[in-house]
């Protein structure tokens, strides 16, 4: 995926920090967390330039929240791109590994439909499987 076609598909203005971090999340293959981004991309951008830039990618359905279990919050790339600036479309599993710490997305792996009792008012599903990945599994 090309991180300029991904910027202009969501009638973003390309300005480096967004190009370096979005590069960021089309490379990785798991989730990244704001510690992560300031580890990759050393001293290039400061923490309110790597902020407001995921939050930008938040909310245009870039990038999608995952929640990890250690209350850090990471991010990864939408990648059905149905999500838009109104709201993120895709309720997938997200699993992370016990061995390497890795958080990915299973995005063939949907959450199945859960009904709330009355009164109460959805918002967002987050699953979070623990367990061994496939690569430190066959490793
Ligand atoms: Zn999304
Ligand atoms: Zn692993
Ligand atoms: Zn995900």
């Amino acid at each position: 995926m090309n991180t300029q076609t991904l910027l202009k598909e969501f009638n973003l203005r390309n300005t480096l920090p967004r190009t370096c971090i979005l590069d960021e999340f089309t490379k990785s293959s798991y989730a990244l967390s704001h510690n992560d981004l300031e580890n990759n991309l050393g001293n290039k951008f400061d923490r309110v330039t790597i902020y407001r830039t995921l939050k930008t990618f938040l909310e245009n359905g870039i990038l999608h929240k995952v929640l990890d279990d250690d209350g850090i919050v990471k991010y990864a790339i939408c990648a059905t791109h149905d999500c838009s600036h109104e709201q993120h479309s895709h309720s997938h599993v997200h699993f992370k590994c016990n061995f390497c710490g890795q958080t990915n997305c299973l995005n063939d792996i949907a959450i199945p439909n859960i009904s709330l009792p009355k009164g109460y008012k959805f918002h967002e599903t987050n699953v979070l499987i623990n367990g061994i990945c496939k690569d430190c599994n066959e490793g």
